[in-house]
C-alpha cells in the first residue's frame, strides 16, 4: 500500500515534469499551429494544470498564442554573414538558358572535368570494404600521413600527421582558422578583390574585416604592399593571404612574398595561406609563404582536393599548421561535422599516393583553354588581361570596352553581354565590396567549366557585340 502510494506519487510527479517539459518545449520552439500538434495538446494541458480556474487557463493560453504566433526571431549575428553572390550569376545564366538561349558559362568556378578514375575506384573500394562509419575527427591516419608528407615535400617543410586536420573541403578551413585565432573585435586583413568567404567569416565571428588591395601591372596583379602595411594596427590579429589568387590569378614574386612574411613576423600575425591553386599551374613552381623563415609556426595552410583532382563536389581538404591550432581545429571538427566522409578520405589517400597522371591531365586540358581565353580577350577592343601561370581565372580589365558600349555599371554590362551573346561571367563586385578610389572596371572569366572551342566561339560573339 505504502509502495503503491509512493508509486502513484512518482507517477504524478513524472506527469507534472512531462507537462512542464512540454510547456518549455513549446516556449523554445515557438510552435504556431497549436491545435494540430501533439506537443501543443500537452502544452495546453500544462497550462490548464498550472492554473486553478478556467479563466486563468484561458488567459495563459492567449498569452501563449500571442507570444508564439508572432514572426520567428533569427539570430542577430546572421546579419553579418556574407555569401558567394556569384551563385546569383549561375541563376541568371540558368534562367537565360531555360528560355532556349545558348549560354557560354564563364561564371563557374567549378570544373566540367571528371575526377581521375583511380580516385573514383578507390572510393568504390572503400565503400565495398565498409569504410562507411564514423572515423577520427582529425581524419584517418593514412590520409594525415600522406598529406603531411606530400604538402611538406612540395614546400620544403617538415610536417607530421599532428599538423594535419582533414576537412570537408578547403572552405571550412577559413572559418575554423578565424574561430581559432580571432577574438571578437580583432582585425583581420584579407584580399579584396578576393574570395568572398574571408570577409563573411571574419564578420560573422565578430571581427573587423580589413581589406587590402592589388595594383594592375602589365604582367598581372601585384599586392599594394604600402597600403597593406598602412592597414596594420595594434588590433590586427591575422592576415589572410591567397597567392595564386581567386579572382585575380595574382602570383607574388619572391620579394613580394617575403615582404608579406616580414609584415606578419614584425606584427606577430597569424597567417592563413589559402593554397587552393598551389598545384593548378601551367608553368613555373609554386611557393608557400609557410616555407619562409619564421613562418611555419604562424601559418595555417588551406589545402584542397577540389581543383587539383577535379573533386569540387566530393568535399575534401585539410588545414595544415602548428599542432596547437591543429588540435583546436580538430575539436571544431568534432563539434561541426564529427568527421569528413570516411570513404572520401580513402579516395584522397589514392589521390595523393597513387597514379599522378590524372591531375597532370587536368592541367593539360586547362592550358589550351587558358591560351584560347587570353588570346580571345586580348582581341576584343577595350579589354585586356595578362596570361597567368596558374589558377583557371582571368581578371579582365573592361573599362574601355564598357565606355565604348556606353556602360558605367559593370553589372548592367554583364547582363547586357549575357542577353546579347550568351557569355556569362562574374564581375569585380562578386569578390568583395569595391574600395574607395577604384576607377577601373573588371570582370572575371573562369575557363574551368567550358571547352576551348566554346571559349573561342563565346568570346568571338562577345567581340562582335563590343565592336558593334
Ligand atoms: N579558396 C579559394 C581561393 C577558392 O577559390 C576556393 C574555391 O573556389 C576555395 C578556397 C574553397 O575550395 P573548396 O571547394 O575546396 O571548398
Amino acid at each position: 500500500m505504502v509502495n503503491m502510494t509512493h508509486g502513484a506519487n512518482i507517477h504524478v510527479r513524472l506527469r507534472t515534469l512531462e507537462l512542464r517539459l512540454a510547456h518549455v518545449r513549446l516556449r523554445c520552439s515557438g510552435i504556431s499551429g497549436l491545435s494540430k500538434n501533439v506537443e501543443s495538446v500537452a502544452a495546453r494541458e500544462a497550462v490548464r494544470s498550472t492554473c486553478a480556474h478556467g479563466r486563468a487557463a484561458r488567459c495563459a493560453r492567449v498569452h501563449v498564442y500571442k507570444k508564439y504566433n508572432r514572426a520567428m526571431h533569427l539570430a542577430t549575428r546572421l546579419s553579418n554573414l556574407g555569401t558567394e553572390t556569384a551563385f546569383a550569376v549561375s541563376l541568371a545564366a540558368a534562367d537565360w538558358a531555360s528560355k532556349g538561349n545558348r549560354v557560354f558559362p564563364f561564371h563557374l568556378g567549378d570544373m566540367n572535368l571528371p575526377t581521375p578514375a583511380n580516385v573514383v575506384a578507390a572510393m568504390d573500394k572503400a565503400i565495398a570494404d565498409g569504410k562507411t562509419g564514423y572515423c577520427a575527427a582529425a581524419g584517418i591516419a593514412p590520409l594525415r600521413d600522406a598529406l603531411a608528407a606530400d604538402v611538406g615535400a612540395r614546400r620544403g617543410l617538415q610536417y607530421g600527421p599532428g599538423n594535419v586536420v582533414v576537412q570537408p573541403g578547403g572552405k571550412p578551413v577559413i572559418g575554423k582558422f578565424i574561430q581559432s585565432v580571432m577574438e571578437p573585435g580583432d582585425e583581420v586583413l584579407y584580399p579584396n578583390p578576393g574570395y568572398p568567404i574571408y570577409e563573411s567569416q571574419i564578420e560573422y565571428f565578430g571581427g573587423t574585416a580589413v581589406p587590402y588591395r592589388y595594383i594592375e601591372t602589365p604582367t598581372g596583379f601585384a599586392l599594394d604592399l604600402e597600403y597593406l602595411a598602412s592597414k596594420i594596427t595594434p588590433r590586427t590579429r591575422a592576415l589572410i593571404y591567397n597567392d595564386l589568387q581567386n579572382p585575380l590569378s595574382a602570383e607574388s614574386s619572391a620579394a613580394e612574398m617575403q615582404a608579406v612574411a616580414d609584415l606578419a613576423i614584425a606584427n606577430n600575425l597569424w597567417v592563413l595561406s589559402d593554397e587552393a591553386y598551389f598545384e593548378m599551374r601551367y608553368s613555373g613552381t609554386s611557393q608557400s609563404i609557410a616555407s619562409l623563415p619564421g613562418m611555419q609556426d604562424r601559418t595555417v595552410i588551406l589545402y584542397t582536393f577540389s581543383k587539383k583532382f577535379a573533386m569540387t563536389g566530393w568535399r575534401l581538404g585539410a588545414a595544415i599548421g602548428p599542432t596547437a591550432i591543429a588540435e583546436m581545429i580538430a575539436k571544431l571538427n568534432t563539434n561541426d561535422e564529427s568527421c569528413t566522409a570516411h570513404f572520401v578520405q580513402w579516395a584522397g589517400v589514392e589521390g595523393i599516393t597513387g597514379d599522378q597522371s590524372g591531375p597532370a591531365e587536368l592541367v593539360n586540358i586547362l592550358r589550351p583553354r587558358r591560351d584560347a581565353a587570353v588570346d580571345a580577350v586580348n582581341a576584343i577592343p577595350g579589354m585586356h588581361t595578362a596570361r597567368p601561370d596558374a589558377t583557371f581565372y582571368l581578371f579582365v580589365n573592361v573599362t574601355q570596352a564598357m565606355a565604348n558600349k556606353g556602360f558605367s555599371d559593370v553589372g548592367e554590362f554583364a547582363t547586357a553581354a549575357l542577353h546579347n551573346t550568351g557569355v556569362s561571367f562574374c564581375t569585380r563586385r562578386h569578390f568583395g565590396r569595391p574600395q574607395p578610389g577604384e576607377a577601373e572596371q573588371y570582370i572575371r572569366l573562369a575557363y574551368s567549366g567550358i571547352s576551348a572551342s566554346d571559349i573561342t566561339e563565346g568570346l568571338g560573339l562577345l567581340r562582335q557585340w563590343v565592336e558593334a
